[in-house]
């Protein structure tokens, strides 16, 4: 409400927000809402989206409407633009009648700088609040999460395609879709429903440089859960797991080892999911094991973890999954174990899904684009942004393959052994038979089936089983064959298989990394931990202990108060001062006021690194 340019812009990212300076296509969507214009923005989770409208909504006349579609995460939004100072309100059904009608009121006396809506409350004529709004100025529409308006995306929710009539309603506002959400397809279709076609774009990379890939073979080398997660007690993270079953067992074997874990799935009461996921917002350090169900509007910067123990359905699905790590800027990891198993599982769920016949063979086509991905020798991140259309140059250093190359060889000769095999075979069993085949292990289906007296019995005994799953793994993840889940996992051939049994293509195939030795083991890499050095810690640990108390006071999650990144650098350099505090990323005006003393005197009350303790 203020009015004014990009410099007011600038100014207000500074005086409120305590940043120094705008991020990638912040300015440019920023200056285009000030001037009116419509807007489609495209920006990886953790990009910054929420100040592309917040601060034009501020500096236009006006409040701003936010759409967004979890109505459980408004109350923590609005209370982290509260304490910035600003004013804000959300308007949802948890609110009692007398909250509401406050609401209403401050919106009429044009006191509101940001007011977050479910889309069904908006356009519902019985919930009265369009009328209100049609009575109010409007500074702007941001309609976040946008890809919900997707039919093919696996986030849809119908209530977002009744929102292009807000065009009509409110044709004075500018309106800005943002999404997280990398495929093109997707784009066209937000544009399309949402009659933004004529909008400008703004796409930024997708790349999440501090999240580190890895993808580990089940029953691997490094692929147990609990052991990923040792050195990491105390992290915030998120664990995915396929089915129910397995996510109640996990949670009680994590709860047992000692962390904080929960589970969270469909089959739970609305009463305890809200409860866990309040829990993993609120409190530091906890774990939530969960099925899909589990993350979408997941708004928390500081999740430094997202592990899934079965493979999910899609490059897309993943990349959404795992963005939910590292918002903050700060390392994270994106662990994942999979096996054939679990491919099998996948196409029996689409098989047996209700979808039309279209839509399942695009479900299927983008599970092995994933299974693909999962076998590739060379950088995960090339691979994944190439995937959603983007150049990568090089390799990112920061994936599996990239500190740990596999390596390859010619695999040409075990693919032909293994698919002349599944022919020998007819085509009816699961790679684990084929390989009991293969190795000539004397196992009682093999005599059933009679399967000693194939020409392919014993023809492989030269390779380690484990060796074995991974040229399945890989003819599949290559095209050469396919799981038909019909046929519970049979392994079938493709028409990409003849010419390699031929002879007249070759392959090449990474080679299972052989589990480590005890004695030779290589130290794990350090778990991306926080950088703060033994002398900075005890301070670091005051800092966040002042915070947690904080937090619990305005009932507000501790990032609400500051960031990690902020109190690590209080830890760091130690402001004696406001002012010098007003220096420090994330500090701005309000929060200065409100909390800037509180951490001065934490500050004020550490000893100086080098020095002795005062003794009493
Ligand atoms: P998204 O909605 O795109 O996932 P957010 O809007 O939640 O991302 O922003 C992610 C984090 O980055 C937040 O902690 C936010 O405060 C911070 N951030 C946003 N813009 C900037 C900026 N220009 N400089 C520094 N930090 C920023
Ligand atoms: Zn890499």
């Amino acid at each position: 409400m203020i009015g004014g340019g990009i410099t007011a812009a600038r100014k207000l990212l500074r005086s409120v927000f305590g940043y120094a300076a705008f991020r990638g296509t912040q300015e440019d969507v920023i200056r285009t809402l000030l001037g009116g214009g419509d807007a489609l923005v495209l920006m990886p989770t953790g990009g910054g989206k929420s100040l592309c409208y917040q601060i034009p909504s501020m500096l236009r006349r006006g409040v701003g409407l936010v759409v967004s579609p979890l109505i459980a995460l408004m109350h923590d939004q609005v209370a982290a633009l509260l304490e910035h100072g600003v004013a804000a309100a959300f308007l949802n059904s948890s609110l009692a009648p007398e909250e509401q009608r406050q609401v209403a009121g401050a919106l009429r006396r044009g006191e509101l700088d940001l007011l977050y809506l479910a889309p069904e409350r908006l356009l519902r004529e019985e919930t009265g609040t369009l009328a209100l709004l049609k009575q109010t100025e409007i500074a702007l529409i941001a309609i976040d999460e946008a890809h919900c308006v997707s039919q093919w995306g696996h986030d849809f929710r119908p209530e977002y395609l009744g929102l292009d009539v807000l065009k009509e309603h409110f044709p004075q506002a500018p309106r800005v879709a943002l999404t997280a959400t990398a495929d093109e397809a997707t784009r066209q279709e937000i544009a399309a429903r949402l009659r933004l076609t004529a909008a400008e774009r703004f796409i930024s990379g997708f790349d999440r440089p501090n999240i580190r890939y890895t993808v580990r073979m089940k029953g691997g080398p490094g692929a147990d859960l609990a052991a990923f997660l040792r050195p990491r007690q105390g992290q915030a993270g998120i664990v995915y797991c396929l089915s129910r079953r397995k996510v109640e067992a996990t949670a009680e074997k994590l709860a047992q080892a000692g962390f904080d874990a929960h589970p969270y799935h469909a089959g739970l009461s609305s009463a305890a999911r809200r409860r866990c996921q309040e829990h993993f917002q609120r409190a530091d350090g906890v774990i939530v094991v969960a099925t899909i169900a589990f993350g979408m509007g997941i708004d928390k910067p500081d999740v430094r973890f997202v592990a899934h123990c079965d493979l999910p359905r899609s490059v897309e699905a993943y990349y959404q999954e795992t963005g939910r790590a590292g918002r903050d800027g700060e390392p994270a990891e994106a662990w994942m174990s999979y096996g054939l198993q679990d491919v099998v599982r996948l196409r029996q769920m689409v098989d047996d899904s209700e979808a039309d016949e279209e839509h399942k063979r695009i479900q299927r086509a983008r599970l092995n684009a994933l299974v693909a991905w999962c076998e590739i020798a060379r950088c995960r991140r090339a691979a994944m942004l190439a995937y959603f259309g983007e150049n990568y140059e090089g390799a990112c250093g920061n994936c599996d393959i990239c500190l740990n190359p596999p390596r390859t060889f010619d695999g040409t000769v075990p693919a032909q052994k293994f698919l002349s095999c599944a022919v020998r075979c007819r085509q009816r069993f699961g790679a684990a038979h084929l390989i009991d085949v293969l190795r000539g292990n004397d196992t009682e289906k093999v005599r059933r089936h009679g399967h000693r007296a194939l020409s392919t019995w014993g023809i492989g005994a030269d390779l380690p089983a484990r060796q074995w799953h991974a040229v399945a793994r890989q003819l599949v993840a290559l095209g050469f064959a396919r799981v038909d889940a019909a046929r519970h996992g049979a392994l079938v051939l493709t028409s990409r298989a003849r010419p390699l049994m031929r002879g007249e293509q070759s392959i090449e195939l990474r080679e299972e990394a052989r589990a480590a030795r005890p004695a030779r083991q290589r130290k794990p890499p350090r778990p991306p931990a926080p950088e703060i050095s033994a002398e900075e810690e005890p301070l670091w640990e005051a800092l966040r202990k002042r915070r947690a108390e904080l937090a619990a006071e305005a009932r507000v999650p501790p990032y609400v108060i500051f960031h990690d990144s902020t109190l690590k650098e209080f830890a760091r350099t130690r402001p004696q001062t406001l002012d010098a505090m007003l220096d420090v990323h994330g500090v701005g005006q309000a929060k200065l006021e409100r909390y800037g003393s509180a951490f001065l005197d934490v500050i004020a009350g550490a000893s100086v690194p080098g020095e002795a303790l005062p003794v009493r």
